[in-house]
Formats: structure tokens, C-alpha cells, sequence
């Protein structure tokens, strides 16, 4: 899932401080798993704006409304009946959401309220770790199950760089090092001769430098 957090609200404050109708909008899916603006940090959020907006004498209309999925046109479209109300949206959607928001009403200035940072695990309860950079051409299956682009903190697809001690990398000694992972995984399913092919250079267009990446289903379409 995509990750999030909220920005200071300082910040906040200042991004719709133009503005006297500001409709808060979160979003259900992925940033509300990772508790930055799903419903219930959305109402959190526009109560706390609404709060200081009343202790400085400032006259402003907020009020909130959670899509299901803010990155999906046809439940951005519930919108339409309310947004005349606003002179603004402040949006708890991740960068995919706010921008989906700003193509379906362009007439009217869309404020992001979350950093987006990563695709991401899950972990436990308030842990959420980086897995996947979206490289465009998964190799999970030759790593054994193990991303080192994401993982590794020098992202070595041919095997470990020799710093590691007790399983820890050497440049982060808070994430376990992935090659050792990688080669734990491997012995496991006694395929460890995999790493004695030399795995090529990535081939990083698959991700970035032609514009906007897109997926074209025709079976999907109507
Ligand atoms: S190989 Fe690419 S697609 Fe697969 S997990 Fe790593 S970054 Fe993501
Ligand atoms: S210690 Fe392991 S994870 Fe860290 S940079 Fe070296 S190979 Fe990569």
C-alpha cells in the first residue's frame, strides 16, 4: 500500500489560510491503514482546524467528508453535488488521490495535507516498512522473495556488499541486512546456486525518465 503522514499543521494552517470554505476530504484505503487520513483523521483534522480558526477570530467554514478511494474517478465523482460549496480542498488523499481531486476540479485549488512517502509492509500496529520502489520489473521470484532495491541500503543485486555483522547492515544498524535475508530464503528452498548467475544492471526505465508510467487493461475497460 501507498504510505503517508500527516504534514505539521502549521504548515497546514498556512496552505489554506487564503481560504473561507475548506472541504476537508479523506480518503478509506491505503492512508487510512496507515493512519494518516482515513475517516477518523479527517474528522480529527478539520475539528483541530476548525479549533484554531474559532481561537483567532477567523470566520471559516471546514467541514469533512472521507471518499472510499480518492485515487479512483468513480468515487471521486461523489464530490460533485457539494464541491460548489468550497473555495478549497484540503485533501488527506496520497499524492495519486490529491492529484485525481485536481484533474476532476480544476477550477478549484486542491491543498495536500499528507507527505506521501512509500509503497509499503504493514509490520505491526504503527509500523510500516518500505518494501517495494515500484521498479516496473519485479525479480521478488530471483531474490527469493526479498526486494534489494528497497531493502538493501545500497541496493546490491549481486550479493552483499561484506559489511554486515550479526545480520545487520552495515549503513543502517536498525534494518536487518537483506542480502543476509536473501541468503537465509534461498538455503531454505536449496536454491542458493541462483546467486552464482550475474543478475544485470537494472534497467531503471521501466520505472522513471519517459513521463508518467500507465497500465492499459483493454479487458477491463468499458
Ligand atoms: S523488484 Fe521491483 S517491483 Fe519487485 S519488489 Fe523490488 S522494487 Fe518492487
Ligand atoms: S550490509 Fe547488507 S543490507 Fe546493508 S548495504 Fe551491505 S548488503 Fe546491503
Amino acid at each position: 500500500m501507498i504510505t503517508a503522514e500527516q504534514k505539521p499543521i502549521e504548515e497546514i494552517r498556512e496552505m489554506i489560510a487564503p481560504y473561507k470554505r475548506i472541504l476537508v476530504a479523506g480518503c478509506g484505503s491505503c492512508v487510512a491503514e496507515c493512519a494518516a487520513g482515513g475517516e477518523k483523521e479527517t474528522g480529527m483534522l478539520a475539528s483541530t482546524l476548525r479549533m484554531a480558526a474559532k481561537m483567532d477570530g477567523k470566520d471559516v467554514v471546514i467541514q469533512e467528508k472521507t471518499l472510499d478511494r480518492q485515487c479512483v474517478n468513480e468515487f471521486v465523482i461523489q464530490l460533485d453535488e457539494s464541491i460548489d460549496q468550497y473555495d478549497a480542498v484540503l485533501s488527506l488523499g496520497c499524492g495519486a488521490g490529491v492529484q485525481a481531486v485536481a484533474e476532476m476540479y480544476p477550477e478549484i485549488p486542491i491543498i495536500p495535507a499528507l507527505d506521501t512517502e512509500f509503497l509499503g509492509e504493514t509490520m505491526s500496529q504503527g509500523l510500516w516498512i518500505e518494501n517495494c520502489l515500484g521498479c516496473g520489473d519485479c525479480m521478488l521470484h530471483y531474490f527469493g522473495g526479498v526486494c534489494p532495491l528497497a531493502r538493501c541500503s545500497k541496493q546490491l543485486l549481486n550479493g552483499p556488499c561484506g559489511g554486515s555483522m550479526d545480520g545487520i547492515c552495515e549503513v543502517n544498524p536498525e534494518v536487518p541486512c537483506a542480502w543476509q535475508t536473501i541468503i537465509e530464503r534461498l538455503e531454505n528452498f536449496k536454491a542458493l546456486e541462483r546467486l552464482e548467475e550475474v543478475y544485470p544492471p537494472k534497467d531503471w526505465s521501466k520505472k522513471q525518465g519517459r513521463g508518467p508510467r500507465k497500465i492499459i487493461r483493454e479487458d477491463q475497460q468499458r
